[in-house]
């Protein structure tokens, strides 16, 4: 198989979708590009941004579970979420942060310097200084993932092996891989499996992987059952097509085609500003916008 060349998107669990809308678009600066719902679950907001440019690799997406209990960050999930800004901006960042009252700690992840931070549910975000400067600080993308395997060598092995990741080499703590595209974005895995990790707010549901359309989502399926991956059938998820699997380690990956993209049913200009319902609940849609607490964006 072709090796993944990057990070399509990673989707947390959180609370009340307003504080998710005022810290990301506000406080990061990211771009909110869709409100949706979970399609498996039409009471819930899906919320999406994404960098100013609406670029792949850098959409992080949140079920907002208004009223339910923490989860608990450990094995079989992706740990910290780590962005990736320009050379040199660190120091913006670090003020900015501090300007919204948000505690930074100042750690090394992927053997850089890092901003660690949690966002106002308690998920985990990095930020990590890119090889090269911008003319704005803005976050330009995913840097990376931590994954809380439970399983480290088998979830090097899927990394290395099946999905086409290059060894990074390592660190005290951790064991580094990263993807072989432009993106070369960076993934590691603690050499000490944590406890088992238990879903709810602040915790990652899945990371996905980027595959170009359906014919190479399609290769990718029969492969990875050939591997004795349970791996889902392909979902429609509107904006790319969608199959899951659970890697040895337990973290809930999923493989995302890039197209057709987040401007199928809304124009780029005005991405993110109205509810938008897959074609099966638009006949629903008083009821289920009724349902759902109001945004103010
Ligand atoms: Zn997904």
């Amino acid at each position: 198989m072709k090796a993944i060349t990057n990070i399509h998107h990673i989707s947390a669990i959180v609370g009340d979708p307003q504080e998710t809308v005022d810290f990301y678009r506000d406080v990061l600066n990211l771009r909110f590009i869709k409100q949706t719902v979970n399609y498996d679950d039409e009471y819930t907001y899906h919320l999406y941004f994404s960098n100013q440019s609406v670029d792949s690799g850098s959409i992080i997406t949140f079920f907002n579970w208004k009223n339910a209990h923490h989860g608990r960050v450990g094995s079989g999930q992706v740990g910290t979420i780590a962005f990736r800004i320009p050379k040199g901006s660190t120091s913006y960042w670090r003020d900015r942060l501090t300007q919204f009252g948000v505690p930074i700690k100042e750690t090394k992840l992927f053997n850089q310097p890092t901003l660690e931070l949690l966002d106002v549910h308690d998920l985990a975000l990095a930020l990590v200084e890119s090889n090269e400067f911008f003319e704005t600080p803005e976050i330009l993308g995913f840097h990376g993932a931590i994954l809380l395997s439970a399983n480290p060598k088998a979830t090097a092995h899927t990394l290395t092996q099946d999905l086409g990741l290059a060894i990074a080499g390592s660190s005290t703590n951790y064991d580094y891989f990263y993807t072989k595209g432009d993106a070369r974005h960076q993934i590691g895995i603690p050499k000490q499996p944590s406890a088992k990790g238990r879903w709810g707010i602040g915790t990652v549901h899945h990371i996905a992987w980027s595959v170009l359309d359906e014919k190479e989502q399609t290769q990718w399926h029969d492969y990875l059952s050939q591997q004795h991956y349970g791996v889902t059938e392909i979902k429609n998820r509107n904006y790319f097509q969608a199959i899951y699997f659970q890697e040895p380690g337990n973290v809930m990956f999923e493989l995302a085609t890039d197209g057709p993209g987040f401007t199928i049913d809304e124009p780029f200009e005005t991405l993110g500003q109205r509810l938008m319902l897959p074609a099966h609940f638009e006949s629903r849609r008083k009821e289920i916008s009724a349902s759902l607490p109001k945004l103010n964006i």
